[in-house]
C-alpha cells in the first residue's frame, strides 16, 4: 500500500496550514514516552477534546518526515482549534463540530474537502453528531455539494425533526440554512482520484466486473479505510459529545451508507457514561453497534472507558475481521484511543491545553 504516495502526490496540503493557531505550544515537537502518555491519558480533565484522522494500513516507512509533520500539524491545528471554543466556555458539542471541520477542510483526511470518490467517481459525504446530555442526534448522507457535512448534522440535530436526512432533500436544507454550499468539483483531490482509480488500492474485494459490467478492473472497492475524521469531548459542564464525517470507503457504491452518520455505530455521547467516535471498515462498526457497545460495557458492565474500548475494538472487531479504532472520552474526561490497525491518526488535549498526537506508537 502506498500510503505516502497516494496521500500526497502533487497535491500538497494548504488549507491546512492556514488554521489558525490558539497559542505557540503546537510548534513544541516532542516525544513522550508510552507511560507518560497513558498517565495523561487517564488523568481527569473538566475541559477534555480527543480527535481522529483515520485508522488503517499506514506504513510508517512509506511516510517521509515532513509528510509525517504535515499530519501531525494538521492534527494539532484541529485540537487547538477545537480546544480554543471549550477553554472560551462553549460547549462540547461546538468543540467537536470545531474540531471536524478543520479536519474536512484539510485534504489530506477523508472528509470534506479530502473525500474519497465512489466507484462513480463521485464524492459522496456523510457525517453525525451527538449531544450526550439531551440524547439529540443530527445525521447526513449522500451529500454531494455540502462544504462542511458536519455543521449540517448539527443544523438537523437542532432544527429537524428527524435525527437522519439524505440527499438532495438535505442539501437544500443545507443551502436554506445558510451553510456553504460548493459545486462537487470543489471535492476532486488528485491523489484521492489515483486512488479511485486503482494506483493505490488492494483489490481483492467486490469488483463490478464480477456484476458483468464492463469497466476497468481498477474500480475495485478499497477494503482498508484511512482517514475518516472525529472528535469526542467533554467540557465544563460534564456534557459530552460526540461528532464523525467522511467520504465513506473508496470506490465505494455512491448509494453505500456506512457507520459514520449511523448513530449508536459511528457515533454516540450519554452523559455520564462516554462520547466516542469511531473509524475503520465500517460494515463491521454497523454489524456490532461499535460505538454503542462501548458506551453498553461502561454502563451495564460498570468497567472503565479504556477496559470498554478495549474489549469492544481488540476483542469484538478484532474476533470479526473487522478493521478501525475509536477515540473517546468519559464523564471524568479521561480518554482512550484503541485501534487494531497499523496506525491510527489521533490526539487529545486537556485542560493545560497542550496537544498530543499520534500516528503510531510514537507522540509528538
Ligand atoms: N468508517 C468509514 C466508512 O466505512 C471509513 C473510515 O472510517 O475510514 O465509511
Amino acid at each position: 500500500m502506498f500510503f505516502g504516495a497516494c496521500l500526497f502526490g502533487t497535491d500538497r496540503p494548504s488549507s491546512c496550514e492556514d488554521i489558525p493557531r490558539a497559542n505557540g505550544s503546537q510548534e513544541r515537537s516532542h516525544t513522550s514516552s508510552r507511560d507518560d502518555i497513558d498517565g495523561l491519558m487517564n488523568h481527569p480533565s473538566q475541559n477534555s477534546l480527543v480527535i481522529h484522522g483515520g485508522a488503517g494500513v499506514l506504513i510508517e516507512e512509506d511516510m517521509s518526515a515532513e509528510q509525517r509533520k504535515t499530519y501531525v500539524a494538521a492534527l494539532r491545528n484541529a485540537l487547538l482549534s477545537g480546544f480554543g471554543a471549550l477553554r472560551a466556555g462553549g460547549t462540547s458539542l461546538e468543540a467537536t463540530e470545531t474540531a471536524v471541520r478543520v479536519l474536512e477542510d484539510c485534504p489530506l483526511f477523508n472528509a470534506g474537502k479530502g473525500a474519497v470518490f465512489s466507484r462513480d467517481g463521485e464524492n459522496v459525504c456523510e457525517a453525525s453528531i451527538m449531544d450526550g446530555r439531551t440524547h439529540a442526534a443530527g445525521a447526513v448522507t449522500l451529500l454531494r455539494t455540502v462544504k462542511n457535512p458536519i455543521s449540517l448534522a448539527r443544523v438537523v440535530k437542532d432544527e429537524v425533526p428527524h435525527v437522519f436526512i439524505a440527499a438532495t432533500e438535505a442539501e437544500a436544507f443545507a443551502a436554506k440554512a445558510g451553510l456553504d454550499i460548493v459545486d462537487p468539483s470543489y471535492f476532486y483531490t488528485e491523489h484521492r482520484w489515483k486512488q479511485h482509480l486503482g494506483e493505490f488500492s488492494t483489490p481483492d474485494v467486490l469488483s463490478k466486473d464480477q456484476e458483468g459490467d464492463d469497466v476497468p478492473p481498477s474500480y475495485w472497492v478499497d477494503p482498508y479505510p484511512r482517514g475518516t475524521v472525529g472528535a469526542c469531548a467533554v467540557d465544563i459542564r460534564g456534557d459530552l459529545a460526540a461528532a464523525t464525517s467522511t467520504g465513506g470507503m473508496n470506490n465505494k457504491w455512491s448509494s453505500r451508507i456506512g457507520d459514520t452518520p449511523m448513530i449508536s455505530c459511528g457515533t454516540y455521547a450519554e452523559n455520564k457514561v462516554a462520547a466516542v467516535s469511531g473509524t475503520g471498515n465500517g460494515e463491521f462498526f454497523i454489524r456490532y453497534a461499535v460505538a454503542h457497545d462501548i458506551i453498553a460495557r461502561m454502563k451495564y458492565g460498570k468497567v472503565s472507558l479504556a477496559e470498554a474500548a478495549d474489549a469492544t475494538i481488540h476483542d469484538t472487531m478484532k474476533n470479526a475481521g473487522g478493521d478501525g479504532g475509536v477515540v473517546a472520552v468519559d464523564a471524568q474526561g479521561k480518554v482512550a484511543m484503541p485501534y487494531n490497525t497499523s496506525g491510527m491518526f489521533r490526539g487529545f488535549i486537556k485542560d493545560d491545553g497542550v496537544p498530543h498526537v499520534a500516528i503510531w506508537d510514537e507522540w509528538y
